[in-house]
Formats: C-alpha cells, structure tokens, sequence
C-alpha cells in the first residue's frame, strides 16, 4: 500500500461485516485493500477494552455465512451452542423462548478465522491503520485518509469505500450532509453496554440464573433500567454476564431511587444478585475478560448507500432493536455489501444509483422488520417492573412474544385479549399501549415491505418512517421505575 495508490474497494474496518465484505468482494478478482487499527494478532478488537460482546448468534446466521461463502465453522470459534435464549421477567415467574438454536463465539477466534478466509479470497490487509474520514469529491466519497503506525499520512482512493467501523464510525459521520443517511444517532437509542467473561463454580443449580444449555436475559428496570442482563454459557465452566442499559432510564432510576449507579456499579450488583455463581474468577484470556461499549439499538440507517459509499454493521446501526444482537446483522450486510459493491463496479455505476440494489438486497435479507421492533422497543422503555411482570404473565402467548422478537406482528386475538380480566388502570392503559405499538409495527412492516426500488422514492418513504418513530417517542417515554 502506497500513499495515493487506488483500489476497487477500500474496507475501513476489519470487524466481522468488514472482513466478509472484504472476502466477498475480493472472490470477484476486485482489488480490496482492508485497513484496521488493530495489530493483526487481535483482529477483530473493538476497543482497548476487547473483543466487548455478549458473544451470542444465532445458528442461522452463521448457517448464512457457510451457504454464501461456502466455509464452515466449528470449535474453536464456536465456544458453545445453546439450544435458545429465554427472556425472563423481573420477578422470573415468566420465561419466553426466543431465537432458536444458537452458538455463543470465541470472538477473538471467530475473527481470526474470518481474517483467513479474507486474506485467502485475495483482499489486501493493513493492520494498525487507523481511518481518519472520508475523501470527498463532487458529493461523492472516492477514498479515506488516516495514519499508520508511524504516524505517516496516507491518502488512499478507491472506487467504492465499505464503512465497517462500528458504532464509532468517522465514516458516517464525516460523510457530507445528505438526505440519505444521518450522520449522528439520537442517544436514547444507544444502549451503554458491558460484561464480564468469568469462570464460575455454580452455588446451586437455578435455571432462571444459570441454564446451561440456553442463554438468559433477565429484563429488570432496578439491575438494568432501559436495557436488560444476561448469563450466557460459555464453554466449560465458563460465562459471559453483563447488561446495557439506557441513559435516560439509568438517569430517571438514580433520581427517583437517590442512587448514583454508573454502568460498572450496576453490572457489579447484577452478578452479585445471581446466587447461582459463586467463586467467579476472571477469565482474561486475550486480555477479553471485561469492556464495555456502546451498541445502537435503532433500526438501521434507511439508506445504506450514498455515492461511492457502502456501510455495513454497527456503523449503519443495524443491530436487533429488541436484543440488541449485531453479530447476524454484521454477518449478512458484510456479504451482501462486498457482493453489491462488487456488482456496481462491473456495471460500472457506483453513484447511490448503482449501489441502490445493496439497500433492497439488505431489507430483504434482515432489515425490513427492525423500524417496527425499535417501536417495540420504545414500548419496552416505558414499563417498569410491576408492568412488565404482569404483561409477561397476561398479554402475550410465548408465540407472541417470539414473533416480536423476529419483528414479525403477532395475531393478537385483540377481541378475547380484551375480555381477559385485566387488573388496574395502569395495566390496562399499558395493554393498549401495547396493542398501539404492534399496529404501529404493522405499519413499518408494510411500509418497508415496499421498500423504494430506487433513489427517487426515498424520500416519502423515509418521510413516512421516521413520523412514526416520532409519533411513538412521543408516546412512550423511558419510565423505567
Ligand atoms: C457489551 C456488548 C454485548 C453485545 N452482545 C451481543 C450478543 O450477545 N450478540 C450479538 O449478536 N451482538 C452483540 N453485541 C453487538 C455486536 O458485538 C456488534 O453488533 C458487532 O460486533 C458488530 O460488528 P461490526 O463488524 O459492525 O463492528 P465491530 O465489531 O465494532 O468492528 C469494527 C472494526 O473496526 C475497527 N475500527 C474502528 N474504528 C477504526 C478506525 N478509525 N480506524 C481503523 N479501524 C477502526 C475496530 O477496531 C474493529 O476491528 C454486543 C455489543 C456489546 C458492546
């Protein structure tokens, strides 16, 4: 790599989407130059702080990639496979299955893995180069500048730039003002996240603490306000246990409860209340063992695309509103975004016209049903415990909450919903709240179910998104306790 050189394809960020945009798009014979700031025996860190995840994915996103790429996965970098992942209530009374078959991830040997297949597809990769912003021409992205390790300036071109840098992207957020994608995100839909990977000798056997054969997520506004906990196994005697929460719930909490918690207080408390764990021992392998870092919980940017640019992952906010889960969102935009890029090179337009076909392929594939989950999720901000114990226990079957989930809208039954005895006001208001938020579900799955099949009818569709994400903002205010 030499300063001014020109590539195809420039991939900022060797994360999982980078490292499968890069492998997809160098199979097709493009020059594909990756850079990352990490040193190549960490591929794949996000942070100074790790490789910071819950580590969970579901079977058919790794499935996804073994079908597309034709490679498949085992030990190591699939540490353990849960048969699903259970959301229980506060109180625990009530437990719902959700996800299917799954596999929580060595990450730090799942990216090593996908560093291979990149490097073996024939992409070029540059460790320890960290991507400064966007050269930008005529409103049109045409290459990236940043610095090696020794401090040397580079200015690199390329046809078409894959933003793979995660939630922190200064990709996105330098890109020009433009109607197609915002550069920032509203902080309400972040979540503050962090874990704590452990070894563990278990006190009693407690299923609603420690299941070792699926994972959990313990919703619970006092431990995790706006957010959730979670025990996931890990191979072993091992786990992953860690929670996100929102700001402004964390906030409201603290001041009607006169507490001061910051996230590492609160992920404390939540592993000492687990009386299923006991002789917890850091597991710091890789330097792994605790981090904290921030994941985007809002659907994902409308528009993918903008001239000369492509983004995939947590720089394009794609993780799962509901669960928080980027790792299957990451997996299927990487190789949907290197096939696109690819395909807008040989038909020789990488205007936002030419990369259009990314955003339908993506919509498709995994986003069209993520506006109506983040409506859900701004509906799950606004209960406190004593609702959500009672709405779990009363307003939806186990079907029902699992099709939310998977952002499908349930066939609530609304007439005999309604003749169920339902106790207390407030109950009964958040019932209807609900009902409002699966409506409003329906309308953002019909409406992205017609995604614009070009540019030109974006507008009106983004117009017609983002009212009714307002409107439910609106409604719903974080009330966490
Ligand atoms: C605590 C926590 C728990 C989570 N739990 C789960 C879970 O259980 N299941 C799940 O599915 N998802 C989970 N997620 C989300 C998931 O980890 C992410 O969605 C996923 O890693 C996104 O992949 P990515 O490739 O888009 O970005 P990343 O994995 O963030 O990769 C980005 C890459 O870009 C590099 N980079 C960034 N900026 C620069 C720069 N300026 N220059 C050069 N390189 C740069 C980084 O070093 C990194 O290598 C969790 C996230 C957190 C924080």
């Amino acid at each position: 790599m030499n300063n001014g050189e020109e590539y195809d394809i420039i991939v900022a960020g060797a994360g999982l989407a980078g490292m499968l945009a890069a492998a997809t798009s160098a199979r097709t014979g493009k020059r594909v130059l990756m850079l990352d700031r990490n040193q190549e025996f960490e591929v794949g860190k996000k942070t100074v702080w790790g490789w910071t995840c819950g580590d969970a994915v579901a079977g058919s996103h790794i499935d996804y990639v073994t079908k597309k790429l034709g490679v498949t996965f085992g030990k190591p970098e699939l540490d353990r496979r849960v048969d699903g992942v259970y959301a229980l209530s506060p109180d625990l009374s009530t437990k719902f299955m959700f996800d299917g078959v799954g596999y929580t991830l060595d990450r730090p040997e799942f990216e090593a893995k996908l560093l291979g297949i990149a490097k073996k597809s024939g992409a070029e990769y540059v460790s320890e180069f960290e991507v400064q912003g966007p050269i930008v021409e005529d409103d049109r992205v045409v290459g990236i500048y940043g610095q090696n390790s020794k401090k040397e300036q580079f200015r690199l071109k390329a046809k078409i730039v894959i933003d793979a840098l995660g939630v922190s992207t200064v990709l996105r957020r330098k890109l020009p003002e433009n109607p197609f994608i915002d550069r920032s995100v509203d902080i309400d839909d972040v979540e503050s996240t962090g874990r704590y990977i452990y070894e563990f000798e278990l006190d009693h056997e407690d299923l609603a603490y420690y299941d070792p054969e699926n994972a959990l997520i313990h919703l619970n506004n006092e431990l995790a306000p706006g957010g959730y906990g979670w025990v996931f196994p890990k191979s072993g005697n091992k786990i992953n246990v860690g929670l996100g929460v929102q700001k402004s719930s964390l906030d409201i909490r603290n001041a009607k409860l006169g507490r001061k918690d910051n996230l590492q207080t609160l992920i404390d408390n939540y592993v000492k209340w687990n009386p299923a764990l006991k002789n917890l021992k850091l597991f710091n392998k890789n330097n792994n063992g605790k981090g904290s870092w921030s994941v985007p919980v809002r659907r994902q940017m409308e528009s993918l695309v903008f001239n000369g640019y492509v983004g995939a992952g947590d720089s394009m906010v794609m993780p799962n509103p509901i669960s928080a889960g980027g790792i299957g969102p990451a997996l299927v935009a990487g190789i949907l975004a290197g096939e696109n890029a690819s395909r807008a090179i040989d038909e020789n337009d990488i205007s936002i016209k030419g990369l259009w076909k990314y955003n339908v392929d993506y919509n498709e594939a995994y986003g069209k049903k993520t506006a109506g989950m983040e409506v859900f999720r701004i509906y799950l901000q606004s209960l406190n415990n004593d609702v959500l114990n009672y709405g779990m226990r009363t307003f939806l079957t186990m079907k029902e909450a699992s099709d939310i989930t998977l952002g499908i809208v349930p066939e609530l039954s609304l007439a005999s919903k309604f003749k169920m005895v339902l106790k207390g006001a407030t109950n009964i208001g958040a019932f209807s709240n609900m009902v409002y938020a699966i409506n409003r579900m329906k309308d953002l799955n019909e409406i992205y179910d017609k995604y614009p099949e070009t540019p030109e009818k974006f507008a009106s569709f983004k117009h017609r998104v983002t009212e009714i994400i307002e409107d439910a903002k609106k409604r719903f205010k974080p009330n966490p306790i």
